[in-house]
């Protein structure tokens, strides 16, 4: 059989996982054949059984072959490794090898020594940051990045390039600080992550 398209899911809040349904809807009435394999983190094959459940998607709809798997924290999918973010509820960051070039995608997480190791020395970093310096204390809480947080993971784990994602409303009209800020700890090669954008490496 065909090697299948994955899907890495980095953990279970709406703003990461409620587009899922929706996208794999999409491709079943596109016509998708080609087999999808989607991973994520302990426990994400049951609330994604949850979610069909709740959305009247019935276990025969998807006429594709699509597995769902549940990875364990360090456990290694083909070029893809992974790790135990530090967020409030199980979440993975990844890191991607191919043609001896890799990024690694943080997912949601505060300042990480976990994640460093697994972004050592990669080309690019896609490092979550969602508040701002005056806004520690609710980044505390909910254990996100500031983009100092952030600029500084990507120097200790001697990233090349830094991509800053998860920038939410209101503080997207704030997006000058989060070059700003990463750009102290990291230096110049910093950039903004938006939907659809591509990188070379
Ligand atoms: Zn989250
Ligand atoms: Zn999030």
């Amino acid at each position: 059989m065909e090697k299948p398209a994955r899907v890495f899911i980095s953990h279970t809040h709406a703003d990461h996982i409620s587009d899922l349904v929706p996208f794999l809807w999409a491709i079943q009435i596109d016509g998708r054949q080609k087999p999808l394999a989607l991973y994520g983190p302990p426990g994400f094959k049951k609330t994604l059984s949850r979610l069909l459940q709740c959305t009247s998607t019935s276990d025969d709809f998807f006429k594709f072959p699509l597995t769902v798997s549940d990875l364990d924290f360090g456990e290694a999918q083909d070029n893809v490794r992974t790790c135990r973010t530090s967020h409030t509820i199980p979440t993975m960051a990844f890191r991607i090898e191919a043609n001896g070039k890799s990024f690694c995608y943080t997912a949601d997480t505060i300042y990480c020594p976990a994640v460093i190791e697994l972004a050592r020395n990669t080309d690019l970093l896609i490092h979550e940051a969602t508040f701002l310096e005056d806004q520690l204390s609710i980044a505390e809480l909910t254990r996100h990045s500031t983009p100092r947080m952030a600029g500084k993971a990507a120097k200790e784990a001697s990233a090349k390039r830094l991509a800053l994602f998860h920038i939410p409303p209101p503080n997207d009209r704030r997006e000058k600080e989060f070059y700003s800020d990463a750009k102290l700890e990291f230096g110049d090669e910093v950039t903004v992550g938006e939907d659809m954008v591509m990188f070379d490496l």
